[in-house]
């Protein structure tokens, strides 16, 4: 594909569509446009110009003019992407959705809000709690991610085993494409089978089909009670042995199942400055439920725990009240950032397995860290068979890093794949893994998605070099 670059006539032209204060050209200016939360310099690009519209109308607007000039255009939500998704890599335009952050309805009778795209992933969870309600979308980045950057990944987060991924919460959008027409896309309703799903096309899409504009999210009745439990082992077979037992044998499905290694403990306690409980623990297991009856979720925190005892854990800690909840879930919710203090440059994986699979895989990753001598810590929503091994550079020099890392990887991911896994579980392909993606993917379907990229974007401006090369 060719690509114009970004002139003065299309500056002005950007800026007769959405005022001149929503458009920045000054680099500086720009600078924390260039990345996302994907560390290291390989990761960044500045863009050509910034634009910042504030309706669908604009954005029709320019994208007609993109599509016609020839100019990329890279979609960004709140930039808290792992995948170098939101990175403009070939300048040109970087639409950000910011300005688009209104609730636009909360409908009581359907159980339903519509939203703009960047309205916080928080602000619709709490949205929904004013109401009674409940949105089960939960990624650990829900304070500074938007609901559209959710979406555009299908984001995974929290809450998954129970409640399903963010697209199980969307029946409806409204999307312009890439030569700037507007799309509606299902609506209120639950259940739709006319035509193709080109909702479920859309989600998970990276930007690279059309921009998100409106979203139609499902909400669940409010569960009454809930509680948590956190298990330390002293080992990680121990721990990660557990995952699936519990969810195959317990006849419970819990709200999460969430897994912790001693190199991601010892992260977040020098990151949130305090001791924590068994920091000589192999692991922490942490497990939430939720329901509707006090009685019943006890009696399935107690089947839990023991269970956890069962499998040789150290000790139970209860959280059964907002203040031991968060004791317990803080240092798991904190490690992107406190990895990132013990090791600036690092790569957070994002395997997926089925979940019988997970025992095999986590020895893998162990022993991958052993001969390449790479630390990893490895973390993740065990109970979704998702683990985010994270390779720490520490100081090995770029070059040998960049080395190491991609032949431990190449070999995950045959492993992962091996198993019937996938190389992105929520974070996304982004610019990140589009080269593995060839690899680790069927032929075909790779194909397929081409064949769909070029039909719906003949000019490949939308988000160009994400996911794959066309
Ligand atoms: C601390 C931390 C914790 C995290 N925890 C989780 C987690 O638990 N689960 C999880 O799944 N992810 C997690 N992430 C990753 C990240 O938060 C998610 O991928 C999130 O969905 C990205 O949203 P965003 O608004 O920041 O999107 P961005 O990073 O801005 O963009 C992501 C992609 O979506 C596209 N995009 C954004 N908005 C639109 C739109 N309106 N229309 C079309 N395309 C669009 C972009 O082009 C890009 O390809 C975490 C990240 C951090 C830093």
């Amino acid at each position: 594909m060719e690509y114009n670059r970004v002139t003065a006539p299309v500056i002005a032209e950007l800026k007769s569509i959405v005022g001149s204060q929503n458009v920045l050209d000054d680099p500086e200016q720009m600078l924390s446009y260039s990345h996302d939360e994907a560390t290291g310099a390989k990761w960044r690009h500045l863009p050509e110009v910034v634009v910042k519209p504030q309706n669908t109308q604009q954005i029709s607007a320019i994208l007609k003019l993109a599509n016609q000039e020839r100019i990329p255009v890279t979609p960004r939500g709140a930039g808290s992407g792992l995948a170098a998704g939101a990175v403009p890599f070939l300048g040109g335009i970087l639409l950000t959705l910011e300005k688009m952050n209104r609730i636009i309805e909360l409908d009581r009778d359907n159980m339903f809000m519509v939203v703009e795209p960047g309205v916080t992933t928080a602000e619709v969870q709490q949205c929904a709690r004013e109401a009674g309600l409940f949105y089960a979308g939960d990624p650990c980045s829900a304070d500074s991610s938007f609901i559209g950057g959710n979406v555009a990944t299908n984001a995974g987060g929290n809450k998954a085993i129970r409640y399903g991924v963010t697209g199980q919460h969307v029946f409806g959008l409204e999307v312009v494409l890439a030569d700037g027409q507007v799309a509606v896309l299902g609506g209120k309703t639950i259940k739709e089978v006319s035509g193709y799903n080109l909702i479920q096309l859309m989600i998970g899409s990276e930007g690279t089909l059309g921009v998100i504009t409106k979203i139609y999210l499902k909400l669940q009745p409010r569960p009454q009670f809930n509680g948590v439990i956190m298990a330390p082992f002293a080992s990680i077979p121990a721990a990660i042995q557990l995952v699936p037992e519990m969810i195959t044998k317990s006849g419970i499905i819990p709200t999460s199942i969430e897994f912790m290694d001693n190199l991601c403990i010892k992260a977040a306690e020098q990151f949130l400055n305090k001791q924590l409980m068994f920091n000589h623990a192999a692991a922490y297991i942490i497990i939430e439920l939720d329901g509707n009856s006090e009685g019943q979720l006890l009696a399935e925190m107690e089947m839990l725990a023991e269970q956890c005892y069962r499998n040789n854990a150290l000790d139970v800690l209860v959280g059964d009240n907002a203040a031991t909840q968060e004791r317990i879930w803080k240092p798991r919710r904190v490690l992107a950032e406190a990895l990132r203090v013990i090791s600036p440059v690092y790569s957070m994986e994002d395997i997926v397995v089925p979940i019988k699979e997970i025992p095999a895989v986590v020895l893998a990753i162990n022993s991958l860290s052993e001969k390449y001598g790479i630390r990893i810590a490895n973390f993740g929503h065990a109970g979704d068979g998702n683990i985010h091994a994270t390779l720490l550079k520490d100081q090995l020099g770029h070059q040998e890093w960049d080395e190491r890392k991609d032949q431990l990887l190449d070999e995950l991911y045959a492993e992962v794949y091996r198993r019937g896994g996938k190389i992105s579980g929520e974070h996304g392909i982004g610019a990140k893994r589009k080269e593995a993606l060839t690899q680790y993917i069927d032929p075909v379907a790779l194909q397929t998605m081409k064949t769909i990229k070029r039909a719906l974007d003949p000019n490949g401006i939308l988000n160009p070099g994400k996911i794959f090369n066309l």
